[in-house]
């Protein structure tokens, strides 16, 4: 397992104490101020001001706070590796934030979403209890959603399964809708909000930045202080709002394919899901599945074998 070492001072470990707050450890061993883990990274920060990075993305991480790291690497290398993450101090500066929701979800669409929390605005929409959804029920995001899209300017795409099989039989990877989607939704927020300009946008890294900017290619788009970082929603409040408002939508979309559907469906991708377009091949016939779904899913084919077990 890789590990850094950096030493840092008084201000820039409670700095670091902060920003990964969201992901603290419940004990922190003995000597030190904060431990937390993220996806690659266990990270402890001591009362000697050091702090220790360890696993898989220790240097990046250590990167991320300015300092040379132990084993120190050209600086034209850290910046490839790092120029995507967002500084330190994200939380507290005026953001959009994009989401998205219903990825992996065989019903239903994609919807995504770009919000904007000015610096002004954080205290109010962190009273509304704009925080990491992913703990949090669907009545409680609705909740939290019909406020926050009051409080918040922000542009909502959603992409139906219509469009969506369109796109995927033409050969657009789902990598590539989201990137648009996001690009899309970011652009339109730009306006909207002209000409108040955000200090910085962070998009829910969904893939590699790099490649988030191949699919690109041929858009319009801006890399202005543009960042990208997964569990984004605990990082910015625009995300976490983005977030929320675009569950809240998907839950909306849902329910009203349900009704057209005449059938509760289930969310998710798994056997429950494969039950219940079964049952709607079976109430509607094959080709309107499509309308509902997202075609290239695993499950249509096991609704089909479903749906021709039951027939006979
Ligand atoms: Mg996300």
């Amino acid at each position: 397992m890789s590990h850094s070492v950096i030493q840092a001072n008084q201000e820039l470990l409670m700095k670091a104490a902060n920003y990964y707050k969201s992901s603290a450890a419940a004990k922190t061993p003995p000597g030190a101020v904060f431990s937390a883990k993220i996806e690659g990274c266990t990270i402890t920060g001591y009362k000697s001001g050091k702090i220790l990075f360890q696993g898989k993305h220790a240097e990046t991480e250590a990167q991320r706070w300015g300092s040379a790291p132990a084993e120190s690497k050209p600086k034209s290398a850290a910046k490839t590796v790092n120029g995507f993450a967002p500084p330190p101090n994200i939380a507290s500066l005026s953001a959009i934030g994009s989401d998205e929701v219903g990825t992996g979800d065989f019903f239903g669409p994609i919807t995504v979403v770009a919000a904007y929390v000015s610096k002004e605005n954080i205290p109010l929409i962190k009273e509304m209890g704009a925080r990491d959804s992913k703990g949090l029920k669907d009545p409680q995001i609705i909740e939290i959603a019909k406020n926050l899209i009051h409080a918040v300017p922000y542009s909502l795409l959603v992409l139906k399964n219509e469009k969506y099989n369109e796109l995927q039989k033409k050969g657009m990877t789902q990598g590539k809708m989201k990137a648009w989607l996001h690009n899309q939704a970011i652009r339109h927020l730009l306006d909207k909000i002209h000409p108040e300009e955000p200090e910085a946008i962070l998009i829910d890294q969904f893939v590699d930045p790099n490649i988030y900017y191949s699919h690109l290619k041929g858009q319009t788009f801006s890399k202005k202080n543009t960042y990208f970082s997964t569990k984004a929603e605990g990082i910015h409040l625009a995300v976490a709002a983005a977030s929320i408002i675009a569950r809240y939508s998907f839950v909306k979309e849902f329910d009203k394919l349900s009704k057209k559907a005449g059938m509760t469906l289930p969310k998710g991708a798994g056997k429950q899901v494969d039950e219940a377009a079964a049952k709607l091949i079976l109430k509607n016939g094959e080709q309107d599945l499509g309308q509902y779904t997202k075609s290239h899913f695993a499950n249509t084919e096991k609704a089909l074998a479903i749906a021709s077990r039951k027939r006979h």
